[in-house]
């Protein structure tokens, strides 16, 4: 199974039709349908890891200030609570199951509603241990990485670059100089299976400040590197970057695209 890091950017996305969301539903139909997605969100950070593991969970929405459409969406996939369960051995001593403090925040819905429209997929998601550093967080990736050839699809949600204060809400607003150079720098490390200094992110730009002023947004992408294997192929199936907030998505281990014929 492949893996995926998706550029979420705003709640609305879910309710939009556009490049983006129209590139997340092809990404949906293209890749092999998955037993179940396992997804690490930007917004659900914790002291300790906790596994969603209620049959229905929630569709949570932790955001303020949208259009009443946007809080009356819901996400109904169920959940996998075998799935949870094996993830807390596998993470053993340090997971524990969560029942109902969590479900599914919006990192994982407003994307996952292109990507699985029927939202037949169950999905499990896992929280960031805010105690972790970087390399806490890629070693949590390579040791979930045998559940994908278990048909698990590891789903990291964040943005690569991700800073509010200095988005530019005007539509067609173009990529800020820094966040264009800062997604580049980025790509050309994932293609080069650099993970070490994606890790050692705090060195990889002089303004990795201005790209995210908090790192949990860009944390997802270090899951999905974790449970790359060695020389897997790569490819970056969405890419725009809006003023402040890059979408690029990280696809790792999907076949290529064939040409049309
Ligand atoms: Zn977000």
């Amino acid at each position: 199974m492949p893996s995926i890091f998706v550029g979420h950017g705003s709640p609305m996305t879910a309710l939009e039709d556009n490049d983006t969301t129209r590139a997340w539903r092809r990404l949906g139909e293209r890749l092999p349908r998955p037993r179940a997605v396992l997804a690490i969100s930007a917004h659900w950070e914790t002291k300790g890891v906790l596994i969603t593991a209620a049959e229905r969970p929630r569709t949570i929405h932790d955001f303020y200030g949208f259009p009443p459409d946007l809080y009356a969406k819901q996400y109904p996939a169920p959940g996998d609570p075998a799935l949870a369960q094996q993830l807390q051995g596998m993470l053993a001593p340090y997971a524990r199951a969560d029942l109902d403090s969590w479900g599914y925040d919006h990192g994982t819905w407003s994307v996952l509603t292109h990507m699985y429209p029927d939202a037949d997929v169950p999905v499990v998601q896992l929280s960031m241990d805010v105690r972790l550093g970087p390399r806490g967080h890629y070693q949590i990736g390579q040791a979930l990485a045998p559940l994908r050839d278990q048909g698990v699809l590891i789903f990291g949600t964040g943005n690569i670059v991700h800073n509010l204060r200095l988005y530019d809400r005007r539509p067609g607003a173009p990529a800020q100089p820094w966040a264009q150079r800062f997604t580049d720098v980025v790509k050309a490390k994932v293609l080069a299976g650099d993970h070490e200094a994606l890790i050692d992110y705090a060195h990889l730009d002089p303004e990795v400040d201005l790209a995210f002023p908090e790192p949990e947004h860009f944390h997802p992408l270090l899951y999905v590197l974790g449970a790359q294997a060695p020389g897997e192929r790569v490819e970056f199936a969405t890419d725009e970057v809006f003023s402040s907030i890059s979408m690029t998505s990280v696809l790792v281990g999907a076949e290529p695209l064939k040409a049309a014929a």
